[in-house]
């Protein structure tokens, strides 16, 4: 890893096949990043024991979860993508961060709340922990950037102050304060045109997906809720198809459409039709690569160990000295 502007870290649960909101809330910004920074991106499948009912699936969503960040870009060879249980030195320095983190501090997030409230019969203490974990993820790597969302500022700000911590407990310097790499990251609402597009609500599109479950996807979208029948004007601003045409369609096309809806040009019909041409375009290249990758079933698992491999040579110089830094015999 050369040094180019610095070094990113971003980590993400193991949610297997990836959909259009991964895609363009975090993937899309994961392969336009490796340009500039050296990228240390990270499948969390720690994190996503604090959440977890079963661990049935875990691999297997962390395979497609690689296959998809691998055929979308992100290139082995200069960024390091591994699984966060392979470098176990992430649970040393979770446990000696956590002794420089006030519990009442941690208990007191919007997060962990929220999280008591998701799931009141499963409040472990991963969860309580869960931003200590993340913190010791950022800063095991000398992590100079973490992309994230504006809405994402305070866990970032959370990690510079257990840093600050750490380093004015043992009088050392050894840990970095990152900074946020703010990101716009648009919300991509969901098939139902309503809530932010998710597996657990059904509404998402998959990127591996073949052409006709994406047609059968996009043809089930909710249009303007106002536009009952063909002969009804529309409103694209109010229409997820259309925030969907800006994004996967030719300006022209995006024109068109914008002007037609308004006077009943269009049906909602054609209009999707066109979206979900425009989509299976865009994302041929892409399955070309996953069918690819797919076919050599070792090769996705090779470079997450060898990712880890490069993770843990910079892992363990940190871990060196923190140890010296706290005193550990
Ligand atoms: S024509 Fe297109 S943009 Fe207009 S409401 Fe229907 S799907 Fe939405």
């Amino acid at each position: 890893m050369g040094t180019k502007r610095g070094r990113v870290f971003s980590g993400a649960r193991p949610t297997g096949r990836q959909h259009l909101g991964n895609y363009l809330g975090a993937i899309q910004n994961y392969v336009a990043l490796q340009k500039d920074y050296d990228c240390v991106y990270c499948i969390v499948d720690l994190h996503a024991l604090t959440t977890m009912e079963t661990t049935r699936e875990l691999r297997d969503n962390t395979r497609e979860m690689a296959l998809d960040w691998l055929a979308a870009g992100i290139r082995p060879d200069e960024t390091i993508m591994f699984v966060q249980s392979n470098v176990p030195e992430v649970t040393e320095l979770h446990t000696i961060l956590s002794m420089v983190t006030p519990l009442g501090k941690l208990t007191d997030l919007p997060t962990f709340k929220e999280k008591v409230r998701q799931q009141p019969d499963n409040i472990n203490y991963g969860l309580v922990g869960y931003p200590v974990l993340m913190a010791a993820d950022i800063v095991l790597y000398k992590s100079d950037f973490v992309p994230v969302g504006i809405d994402q500022a305070p866990h970032i700000e959370f990690t510079r102050e257990v840093v600050r911590s750490f380093n004015y407990r043992y009088g050392t310097d050894v840990l970095i304060e990152p900074a946020m790499k703010s990101t716009e990251i648009p919300k991509v609402l969901g098939t139902d045109g309503q809530q932010k597009m998710s597996k657990s609500l059904n509404n998402h599109i998959e990127l591996a997906a073949s052409e006709a479950e994406t047609v059968e996807r996009v043809m089930s979208m909710v249009t303007d809720p106002q536009r009952k029948r063909r002969s009804d004007p529309g409103d694209p601003d109010v229409c997820n198809v259309f925030s969907m045409h800006k994004v996967f369609s030719a300006p022209q096309q995006v024109d068109q459409v914008n002007t037609e809806c308004r006077r009943a040009g269009i049906g909602c019909v054609e209009c999707k039709q066109m979206f979900a041409r425009n989509l299976n375009a865009h994302l041929t290249p892409f399955r070309a690569r996953r069918a690819e990758l797919a076919r050599r079933p070792e090769h996705v698992w090779e470079v997450l160990h060898d990712g880890a491999e490069r993770a843990r040579l910079i892992a363990r110089e940190t871990m060196r000295q923190v140890h010296e830094a706290v005193g550990l015999p």
